[in-house]
């Protein structure tokens, strides 16, 4: 089984629909599951209404599961490990209060060099700790490995982690509350996990959660593969600040789910084409042969994938909610437009009414002229009487005729927009 573990705790970040996307196709690859896992161990951070949010992007993506779990229903087996460990003697229960450790923290950053625990509460006796329990709260840190974890990431080749970068780390919080670490391992072991496709942000959490799976005894071999961080145009971490890292955002933008994932898939992989659906990437997509490097955001390239994608879609009125007289000219526009927000921003203007001066002479004259007569067939006939009977012509016809069709000075061809206009092209321009 695979599973997209997502904290419910903002936005959906393209960084993480990219690992939803990759352990969606890598499932169906491998014929396994694939799980949702609701990671909703921090209290302060989990957002009411994200984890629903986070399963919406899911199905707008067209990202199937096999079920979907929180993390939290799972706290009493987070304890009851908690509790074997310190039964065992692998981990140890540590009365040390958070100020001491801001201290010691500061202490290290003064001396520069990395903070490691002190190691204070590991050697108390039984008796010690027995008396300090019914006085102090205290968390449980697990004790570090004896030997450096390795693992083999099938991006990032060998990884390897000293028992002093592992350190004696907290797996319980006094409030009997797992941390992420503790529960993340711990839940990839019950729910009999056989790859973990994540970010590279999480590539110094990986020996950590080796580690306590092996204090625990499971000796199951878990594949690992950490997806290189996505930068924006600057070349830094993609980050909230970035608009277009919100899924959400690029939604709103009209992007449409097709071409963000299509563009997604492409990111820091290259294949032998380059406009597809996630189902046909399952045909060819390869998890280790994706780069090692960081990949760039580049919205142009999305736009260029977007109109591609766009082209597909025939029906562009009932997906915008209008009359389907209005089909034609939704189709013009798409073809000028990268987005469905620029389509339907271009679709809105021409019900408005045209406010710019420089043709509103010419634009009267010509409204007078067609709403007087009846209109060609032809547009070249239609054309040719506004020339005789108006005396406009050149820039002088066009613009502000362009301008009674759709409000725009600049744009589609008035042959194509008189086509497609034909039908209620006079109410649009008694009302402009
Ligand atoms: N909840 C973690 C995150 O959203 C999950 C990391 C993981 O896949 O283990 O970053």
């Amino acid at each position: 089984m695979l599973r997209f573990a997502p904290s419910p705790t903002g936005d959906m970040h393209i960084g993480n629909l990219r690992v939803a996307i990759f352990n969606y196709i890598v499932a169906r690859q491998r014929g396994e599951k694939l799980l949702i896992r609701i990671e909703d161990t921090d209290k302060e951070r989990n957002i009411e209404g994200k984890d629903k949010e986070i399963l919406e992007i899911l199905d707008i993506f067209g990202i199937k599961y096999d079920n979907v779990v929180y993390q939290s229903s799972n706290f009493h087996i987070h304890q009851e490990m908690a509790k074997k460990l310190l039964e065992e003697k692998k981990a140890f229960a540590c009365f040390c209060s958070e100020d001491e450790i801001a201290i010691e923290r500061e202490k290290a950053k003064l001396e520069k060099r990395p903070y490691r625990y002190s190691g204070k509460c590991e050697y108390l006796t039984p008796k010690e700790v027995e008396k300090l329990k019914n006085k102090k709260p205290f968390v449980i840190r697990i004790k570090k490995p004896e030997n450096p974890i390795k693992f083999n990431d099938l991006i990032k080749g060998e990884i390897e982690l000293t028992p002093f970068d592992i350190d004696s780390f907290v797996i319980l919080r006094a409030d009997l509350t797992p941390t992420y670490n503790f529960a993340c391992s711990i839940d990839d072991m019950i729910y009999d996990i056989s790859l973990v496709i994540r970010g590279e942000d999480h590539l110094s959490n990986t020996p950590k959660q080796i580690h306590i799976r092996k204090a625990l005894g499971y000796d199951k071999e878990i594949e690992y593969a950490h997806l290189p961080i996505i930068l924006n145009e600057d070349g830094k971490k993609m980050s909230k600040r970035d608009n277009a890292s919100s899924v959400k955002w690029l939604l709103q933008q009209g992007f449409l789910p097709e071409a963000i994932a299509n563009y997604l898939i492409l990111l820091g992989n290259s294949f032998e084409r380059e406009v597809f659906t996630i189902e046909e990437a399952i045909e060819f997509f390869d998890l280790s042969k994706i780069s090692r490097a960081p990949a760039k955001f580049d919205i142009e390239k999305l736009k260029f994938l977007n109109k591609e994608h766009m082209k597909k879609i025939k029906d562009l009125a009932k997906r915008f909610n209008v009359n389907s007289i209005y089909e034609d000219l939704l189709q013009i526009f798409k073809d000028e437009s990268s987005t469905l927000k620029e389509i339907k921003e271009k679709f809105d203007k021409v019900f408005e009414k045209s406010t710019d001066e420089e043709f509103s002479r010419e634009r009267e004259i010509l409204k007078k002229e067609i709403l007087e007569n009846e209109l060609e067939e032809n547009y070249d006939d239609f054309k040719k009487r506004l020339q005789a009977n108006t005396g406009l012509k050149g820039k002088k016809l066009f613009m502000p005729l362009r301008e009674l069709l759709i409000n725009q000075k600049h744009g589609a061809e008035i042959k194509d927009l008189y086509k497609a206009m034909k039908p209620y092209l006079k109410e649009i321009i008694k009302n402009r």
